[in-house]
């Protein structure tokens, strides 16, 4: 149910992820609101982006130096704008739901800024509706679960503890040395869990995708010094026309702590130091760069 977690989810939830966080913690330096001390301190004073910041998808890390030294322009390619639909399906039908605005899925469509999105075709009209539609149900059931329980708790009330999620929350990563102006897909602030969503044609899960939820993790300590210790990336394919989602549930960890710090180090190193770090040997053909390297 994109950011409800199911029954399996709530058993490694609560009887393996919390017990591991609780027991093993993370050390203080490692926290968010330690981002005026090292190893959190950034070296420069620099904006980076959390998508370049967190991405693994260039072997060599050009990416970084092509957009932020070069200026170059990415090339958007079809799994570019399907992902880009989808994550507006995702974050306008939670709102419309949590906001009461009603529209359907047809209106939204008709709103949508198709000159955003170049590649845009029936078959990904049929995916994000096909999601529009599941998230509005899935809404629907938690909201009524919740009423049938609570028979005095007000609207509001409902509503908040229902479909506890800031959807696209907006951030300031400045302490950090990323961009002010980010968004994390998802936060369950009943749960403390960051979700960041990533939409494939075809399952491919990476472990350097946790490296996302962990950058926003930090980003929220800096910003509201509270710990925030589990992170969920939700993988988004399909079956034929039927969505297939599949969540990564994990205790972030200080190994993945340090992990980002060090990338966003390097890049960070990248962009001062004006490095071409070079192509790799082998580069994903629907690399969005592709044509500033080939
Ligand atoms: S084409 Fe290759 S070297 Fe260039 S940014 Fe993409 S993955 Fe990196």
């Amino acid at each position: 149910m994109v950011y409800f977690l199911n029954d399996f989810d709530k058993k490694i939830l609560l009887n393996k992820l919390l017990p591991l966080a609780r027991d093993i913690g993370v050390s203080p330096e490692l926290r968010g609101w330690s981002w005026s001390q090292e190893p959190i301190k950034p070296l420069y004073d620099l904006k980076m982006p959390m998508y370049l910041t967190c991405s693994k998808y260039c072997p060599t890390g050009r990416d970084v130096y092509l957009s932020m030294v070069k200026g170059a322009k990415p090339r958007i390619n079809y799994k570019i704008s399907l992902g880009k639909l989808i994550h507006g399906a995702i974050s306008d039908s939670f709102l419309s739901f949590i906001d009461k605005r009603k529209i359907s899925f047809g209106e939204w469509w008709n709103n949508v800024r198709k000159e955003e999105i170049p590649l845009i075709d029936e078959r990904m009209r049929a995916f994000a509706e096909s999601i529009w539609n599941y998230i509005i149900e899935s809404c629907r059931v938690e909201y009524e679960n919740h009423r049938m329980q609570q028979p005095y708790a007000t609207e509001r009330d409902l509503m908040a503890t229902a479909i506890p999620f800031l959807i696209e929350h907006k951030l300031s990563g400045e302490l950090l040395g990323l961009s002010g102006l980010l968004s994390p897909d998802c936060y369950d602030y009943l749960r403390k869990i960051i979700f960041d969503v990533k939409v494939q044609e075809i399952l491919n899960e990476e472990m350097w995708h946790r490296l996302y939820t962990t950058g926003y993790a930090l980003v929220l300590e800096s910003i509201y010094e509270i710990p925030i210790d589990i992170g969920c990336t939700v993988y988004i394919s399909w079956r034929g026309s039927s969505p297939y989602i599949k969540r990564d549930l994990f205790f972030i960890n200080e190994d993945l702590r340090r992990w980002w710090i060090e990338e966003r180090d390097q890049k960070m190193e990248t962009v001062v130091q004006k490095r071409d770090p070079g192509t790799p040997n082998l580069c994903p053909e629907d690399c969005i760069y592709w044509d500033h390297c080939h």
